[in-house]
């Protein structure tokens, strides 16, 4: 069968701003023109920043519902607790995929070390939607170290991809994921390119988060901060010249359209302004829970 090569649908350029306690992201979306591409809410890459002792900040307690919040680090630790008891650190290559659902108050901070040693905090963190039945989903929390990720690698080792939910290069996910979800980190040296086949009722996105890379049956040049949405078709191709001076890095994240309305506002993402009413509601009367704390973590 002839693959049919999704196009470049649109190119979003990221823009740089403050989160949580006030540490930089590197966001395509949400921004003042562009809300969401559903079924994905938010893509944000975390620095690269070096902080010195005492700089680092996060994202202290605060609530969701409504959704699930990805995070995945490539540098640094990320320290988290939450309301429903869990407690670990986020390493580099390890991913939380935490379903919000009904609700819930986590914290998210650099790991004591870097907050008091300093050090550099690379990683991402994607906001993907729930379909109205399963907003208020029991809240679940899947966390994978580095090396339970599956790899895999082209024929001529010039590409290399962990694959965190989906499957690609005859390599599958070990997350479960509420709705069918593709997040793949690609890697590619110059030279390297690829034909690999998707389904094609996903919606595709390409960040690119190093280098610069060719895309589409076209070549259409995607540069490092930028995000490509992808057209129709049944397959993706990727090509990074032999000429570049370095690797392309990129996620490759997918998923089928929810096509349901959106009403969000800060941490909670419902279908309409009542239930996000209802949720701050919830959220002020205890029901999402409080993160239970003994002396020692404080
Ligand atoms: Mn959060």
């Amino acid at each position: 069968m002839k693959h049919s090569i999704r196009p470049v649908a649109r190119i979003i350029q990221s823009h740089r701003q403050r989160e949580g306690g006030g540490f930089i992201v590197r966001r395509p979306f949400p921004s003042a023109g562009l809300s969401h591409i559903d079924p994905f809410l938010l893509i944000d890459e975390m620095g690269p920043a070096d902080y010195g002792p005492g700089e680092a900040i996060g994202a202290p307690d605060h609530p969701h519902r409504g959704f699930e919040t990805v995070t995945y680090m490539l540098e640094g630790e990320f320290e988290h607790e939450d309301s429903a008891g869990h407690r670990g650190t986020i390493r580099p290559g390890d991913v939380q995929w935490m379903t919000a659902g009904a609700g819930i108050i986590h914290s998210e901070m650099p790991s004591r070390r870097i907050r008091e040693d300093g050090g550099r905090i690379h990683g991402f963190q994607i906001w993907v939607n729930l379909p109205a039945k399963l907003k208020l989903t029991r809240p679940r929390y899947q966390e994978v170290s580095s090396s339970k990720i599956p790899r895999a690698k082209s024929e001529d080792g010039l590409v290399d991809v962990r694959v965190i939910a989906g499957s690609a290069f005859g390599a599958s996910a070990v997350i479960d994921t509420h709705t069918p979800i593709i997040y793949q980190d690609f890697r590619v040296k110059p030279g390297g390119e690829f034909t690999e086949s998707y389904p094609a009722d996903h919606r595709l996105l390409v960040y690119v988060f190093g280098g610069s890379l060719e895309l589409g049956g076209e070549g259409q040049r995607v540069n490092d901060g930028q995000l490509a949405l992808l057209g129709d078709g049944d397959s993706i191709r990727v090509r990074v010249p032999q000429n570049e001076e370095s690797e392309a890095r990129f996620l490759l994240l997918g998923g089928v359209p929810l096509n349901e309305p959106v009403a969000r506002y800060g941490p909670f993402v419902m279908n309409t302004k009542d239930e996000l009413i209802q949720a701050f509601r919830d959220f002020e009367s205890g029901k999402m829970g409080e993160i239970t704390r003994s002396a020692a973590h404080r």
